[in-house]
């Protein structure tokens, strides 16, 4: 990026949350990176967890919410499904750091012997790494052993830091999210490394803290004094907050806002409020209008220059308000949980709004449905989708939901376990092979319709062992799917050929192909390096169509996904 002409070293942005924890810090830090890219900025977006698991890929979603999989494979938190599908960029195994991942590396550094004698502590050895990968030099822990031992520990030498950075740095802003709650101990080496990064960095970094403007119905008063604490906590470890984000449910009015800056020594035009709107899509704007990117580049010294239209995606919330006409879908699948599908339900969302409905999502729970209750539990649903998963609990009842919705014909969509539950419905009431399974629930079934991929079965580590990230998928002409790609623009004409990502364990047994072909499943999308079933379809359902890999970790607020966008016009007509 050149700014009047000379080039524009990286600036950092760090976004902190305060006072209690699900404030929307992810939702934030995603509109801080839409509105500057909007201003032609070229902006990545990561995120910093304190938990000790490497990653969230063996976290039960009862924990943390879904696991969101990056296009290179890394398991991540669902915060990088916000940041993907408000800005629409790529993220990578680099947007996505823990607690556990730092330490691994120092760690593992420190058997390698890299550290020549010296005592490892978490300041600085822990504090440096951590300020490494919030710099974006990225050093990758499975090449420990020819690490890069540049200093970032500054030592007061900032032009030199600042040189390292920039020589290494591709990007006009890296947003920096830290999990969890200012106070929290297992988050105090973020914030001495952000502290330190202050210092370094000087104007080329900014603090957005997030906080939460209480009302008391009691007193029918909005209560600052929760910022006021969660601010002096910051400070307390070094940081002055420069732009305060406050949550709250109600208006805050000039003079609440004036008391927090004066109280927490925040320009007032750095006080911006953040009230309940009934889309997370409409928080970019909102922030725009109340000059948060205006309040960002003044602090780091850029000219503002005029506000950007932002016309695709004020567009976007126009169809979003227009969009009336209920469809109602159920997600059939075992964690009764917001968060567990968060990518799926905005998928469905954003497809929905592009197919000028409102997609009204209901949760059904698979461990309840019954053979007895199915039709009940799925009345009033114009399709269904069968979600993705591990383990044996709750499957007969996605399997029992499978075959209702074939046998009467509702559109149906199976991801990853699901298109799995699919394949085993039809072998069962369709192939006649009633004791069909997959080998993930029963190893010892004699119908292995879903078995182990080759590669998996010599693996006895469960984290980051399955086949994981963008794999290629070719579609057979005129199928469901093939047509479904090919409405989007973005495929020319006659491609057929297309790249998604995955998160599984086991397969598509191409021993059965051909009798699931002759009764009427058809294979049509397969990885041509592995001959892999990635998509079947029944073509002559409406719309009944399985996918190996998840669709939902791809669909953005501008660029819907085009199997979504195909399955919600389906359950529309
Ligand atoms: N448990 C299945 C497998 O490992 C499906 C995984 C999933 O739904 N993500 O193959």
């Amino acid at each position: 990026m050149t700014i009047r002409g000379k080039e524009m070293d990286t600036k950092y942005i760090f976004v902190t949350g305060g006072v209690v924890s699900s404030l929307g810090k992810g939702i934030i830090s995603a509109s801080i990176g839409k509105l500057l890219q909007a201003r032609g900025y070229k902006v990545t977006i990561q995120k910093f967890d304190p938990y000790i698991n490497i990653d969230p890929g063996t976290l039960n979603p009862y924990e943390h919410g879904e696991c969101y999989v990056t296009e290179d494979g890394m398991e991540t938190d669902l915060d990088l499904g916000h940041y993907e599908r408000f800005t629409g960029i790529h993220t990578t195994r680099h947007n996505s750091i823990t607690t556990g991942r730092i330490y691994k590396t120092v760690i593992d550094r420190e058997r390698h012997g890299d550290y020549l004698g010296k005592t490892i502590q978490v300041v600085p050895h822990i504090t440096d790494e951590i300020k490494r990968r919030m710099l974006r030099m990225e050093v990758d822990e499975l090449t420990s052993g020819q690490v890069d031992k540049s200093d970032v520990n500054g030592k007061g030498n900032n032009s030199s830091t600042r040189q390292l950075v920039n020589s290494l740095t591709e990007y006009d802003f890296v947003i920096t999210e830290v999990g969890g709650t200012i106070g929290d101990i297992e988050s105090a080496p973020f914030m001495e490394a952000i502290r330190q990064l202050r210092w370094q960095l000087g104007r080329d970094a900014v603090c957005v803290h997030l906080t939460y403007v209480p009302y008391l119905k009691a007193a029918d008063e909005l209560k600052t004094k929760p910022t006021q604490h969660s601010v002096k906590e910051l400070q307390g470890m070094g940081i002055q907050p420069d732009i305060l984000v406050l949550r709250t449910e109600r208006h805050l009015d000039d003079s609440m806002r004036l008391k927090v800056a004066s109280f927490c020594n925040v320009d007032l035009e750095c006080v911006v409020q953040s009230e309940d709107v009934p889309s997370i899509y409409e928080v970019p704007v909102r922030m725009q209008r109340q000059g948060l990117d205006a309040a960002i580049l003044r602090k780091i010294g850029i000219p503002v220059g005029e506000t950007p239209a932002m016309k695709p995606w004020n567009n976007f919330l126009q169809k979003q308000r227009d969009a009336a006409r209920e469809v109602h879908i159920a997600l059939v699948g075992k964690y009764d949980l917001q968060d567990a599908y968060k990518s799926i339900r905005e998928s469905l969302n954003l497809a929905g709004i592009y197919n000028d409905v409102k997609a009204k999502i209901h949760f059904v729970n698979s461990e309840e449905v019954t053979e007895g209750n199915v039709a009940e539990k799925l009345n009033g649903v114009t399709g269904v989708v069968i979600c993705p998963g591990f383990g044996q609990r709750g499957i007969e009842g996605k399997i029992i939901a499978t075959e209702y919705t074939r046998t009467h014909d509702i559109p149906t969509f199976g991801i990853c376990l699901g298109m799995q539950m699919m394949v085993i419905e039809f072998a069962r009431n369709v192939l006649g092979y009633k004791d069909a399974n997959s080998a993930e629930m029963n190893p010892d079934t004699p119908h292995n319709v879903i078995d182990m991929m080759e590669e998996q079965k010599s693996i006895t580590e469960m984290g980051g062992t399955m086949r994981l990230g963008a794999y290629e998928c070719e579609l057979q002409e005129g199928s469901r799917a093939y047509e479904a790609y090919n409405v989007q623009e973005s495929m020319v004409n006659g491609q057929c050929s297309i790249k998604e990502r995955h998160r599984h364990r086991y397969e598509f047994n191409n021993k059965y192909k051909e009798e699931y072909e002759a009764k009427g499943m058809k294979c049509v999308g397969i990885n041509p390096a592995a001959d892999l079933v990635e998509i079947v379809e029944i073509p002559t359902l409406k719309w009944f169509v399985g996918t190996q890999f998840h669709p939902e970790y791809s669909s953005t607020v501008l660029h819907p996904h085009p199997l979504f966008m195909s399955f919600v016009k389906a359950c529309s007509e």
